[in-house]
């Protein structure tokens, strides 16, 4: 197989700014778009060069030169749209959260699993030169034995991306389901360490509607002992993001490191002083992408995978749950 063919299943936002763009620089070809209106998909299929528009998942997935699915959808229609891909024998790529349940989400995995096709979850995070000195320092032992991590994820959505995600329960809107499944993935990742138990408070300042949450803040402890914060919001202009991770023997400090641009800083703070590492620029969802495309041609891993991205969901259905209930969650 040379070019991996892509059929993109919904004409969003995510596979306009970042997503088509990365698999043709990763080698891919995208052939085909589906929206459900076809109006959208032909106007969408125009404007991005691809030369065919659907508006079924059918007809879509009935097209014999379509090799992978990207799914960046609404959340309520991640779980069948990735289920029919896999039935149809395509590799499916896709958006978090999974799907709103655990159960769905695993059947998404095992579905691609019974077909044969390979699965992944686009935590771009992970993928950032960033976290990934991050989690090299820290198996370097730059900081000693890591004792307590924080993220700050909270920024302002922008208004072109204020519409269900403030305004619709049913498709998976929140902070928690939007972002917060994103610094579990991260923390997961730069710390090779899994959450076990979580404490959450919630706020509706009033950006989100329909009993949604537009910030969250968390505790968390993790498997080793380390424990966590973490703060996300759709409302905060002017916080800036940033990562820390401390150590009995030394600090990391990022800054500018939970967006999906390829940019932002690390400093090892210890004894000696200051310094900051050395980060790889490349584009987040290219190395995503890249590494897809190997893993259907046999060769490795993506760089996120399903259980991946189950996990993330995980955190963030115990992250709900803890707002909802008062008390500390437990995750499996
Ligand atoms: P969008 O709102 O842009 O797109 C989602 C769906 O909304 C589309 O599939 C489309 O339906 C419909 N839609 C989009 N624009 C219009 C419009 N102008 N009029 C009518 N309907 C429209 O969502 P995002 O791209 O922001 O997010 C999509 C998914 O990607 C989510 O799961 C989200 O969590 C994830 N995401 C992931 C990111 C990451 O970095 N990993 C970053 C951003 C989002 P149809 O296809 O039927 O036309």
């Amino acid at each position: 197989m040379t070019n991996i063919r892509w059929g993109l299943i919904g004409a969003s936002t995510i596979a306009r700014e970042w997503v088509i763009g990365a698999i043709r620089d990763a080698g891919g070809e995208v052939v085909s778009v589906m929206s459900s209106s076809a109006d959208r998909a032909k106007a969408y299929a125009a404007e991005n060069g691809i030369p065919r528009a659907f508006d079924s998942l059918d007809a879509l997935l009935a097209d014999s030169e379509v090799d992978a699915v990207y799914i960046s959808t609404t959340n309520e229609l991640h779980r069948d749209q990735t289920i029919a891909a896999a039935r149809a024998g395509k590799h499916v790529l896709a958006e978090k959260p999974l799907a709103l349940t655990l159960d769905d989400a695993i059947a998404m995995r095992d579905a691609c699993a019974a077909a044969g096709v390979v699965m992944a979850t686009n935590h771009h995070l992970r993928n950032a030169g960033t976290h990934r000195a991050i989690r090299q320092a820290i198996k370097d032992g730059l900081i000693g034995r890591p004792l307590a991590a924080r993220v700050f994820h909270a920024v302002y959505l922008p208004p072109h991306l204020q519409g269900w995600r403030i305004t619709n329960p049913r498709a998976g809107g929140g902070v928690v389901l939007d972002i917060a499944v994103h610094d579990a993935d991260t923390l997961r990742f730069d710390l090779d360490d899994e959450p076990v138990e979580v404490a959450a408070l919630v706020q509706s300042s009033g950006m989100a509607s329909e009993g949604l949450e537009d910030a969250v803040m968390t505790t968390v402890r993790f498997a080793s002992g380390l424990i966590a914060q973490t703060h996300d919001a759709f409302t905060a202009k002017f916080a800036g993001t940033g990562l820390e991770v401390h150590g009995t023997e030394g600090s990391l400090i990022a800054r500018d490191c939970m967006t999906q641009k390829p940019i932002g800083s690390v400093v090892l703070r210890n004894a000696d002083g200051e310094r900051e590492l050395e980060v790889d620029r490349e584009n987040l969802y290219v190395r995503a992408l890249r590494a897809f495309h190997a893993a259907v041609r046999g060769e490795g891993q993506p760089a996120a995978t399903a259980d991946d991205g189950i996990r993330s969901l995980a955190f963030g259905l115990a992250v709900l749950e803890a707002a909802r209930t008062g008390r500390t969650v437990k995750l499996g």
